[in-house]
């Protein structure tokens, strides 16, 4: 199978072949066709998948349709996660996908002073990537705004539950608009995740690999 069976736009299939990438990996098979229906997503899989690709594509594929790269940049799709290293790993990945197309994205997380982040902020962003201490306290403080969420992405749930983050995706889940499309993923599905994941999606058709 090659990416171009997929129904994504030009831009986004010149982006994979500049970056080498000719046949989607097994994870990326199965959820691109799913998210690109508009489908919630509960996704069993590790780093190494191709996890990132695997909702990266066909996110910016959805907002392209969705007009969303016209007229003001507001924040469309969030993706969380719990580590500044993943974060930045993400936002790198979706520079790369999204170089061809008109979407602005931005990197947030702890640990270091707010000032370059707000900057990036004021300017615009259609694509947040964030940790979610960092995020709830630039929203707290004025500077995100969620109320135009399309699509929510929780990253690696599990490990975000271990490392005591369930709080801060509590107060999220309160303050995200309820009509969105949601993706979920996780290396492992035990109990505390599943009803986690219950709270989050609606109707998802599950991916796992
Ligand atoms: P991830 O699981 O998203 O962290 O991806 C793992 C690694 O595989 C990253 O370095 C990606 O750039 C790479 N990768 C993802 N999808 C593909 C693909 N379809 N073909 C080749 N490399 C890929």
């Amino acid at each position: 199978m090659k990416f171009t069976s997929f129904d994504l736009k030009s831009q986004i299939l010149k982006a994979l072949e500049e970056k080498g990438y000719v046949e989607p990996t097994p994870i990326q098979a199965q959820a691109i066709p799913l998210v690109l229906k508009g489908h919630d997503i509960l996704g069993v899989a590790q780093t190494g998948t191709g996890k990132t690709a695997a909702f990266s594509l066909p996110i910016l594929q959805r907002m392209y349709d969705m007009r969303l790269g016209i007229g003001p940049a507001k924040i469309s799709t969030l993706i969380v996660t719990p580590t500044r290293e993943l974060a930045i790993q993400i936002d790198e990945n979706i520079a790369a996908y999204s170089k061809h197309l008109p979407f602005k994205h931005a990197v947030i997380f702890g640990g270091v002073k707010q000032g370059r982040q707000v900057e990036q902020l004021k300017r615009g962003v259609h694509i947040l990537v964030a940790t979610p201490g960092r995020l709830l306290d630039l929203m707290d403080q004025g500077y995100i705004s969620l109320d135009d969420i399309k699509i929510f992405v929780l990253d690696e749930a599990d490990r975000m539950l271990d490392m005591g983050f369930i709080h801060d995706i509590k107060r999220l889940l309160k303050v995200i608009p309820k009509k969105r499309q949601s993706l979920f993923f996780s290396a492992t599905m035990p109990d505390n995740i599943k009803a986690l994941s219950n709270q989050i999606l609606h109707h998802p058709k599950k991916v796992e690999v």
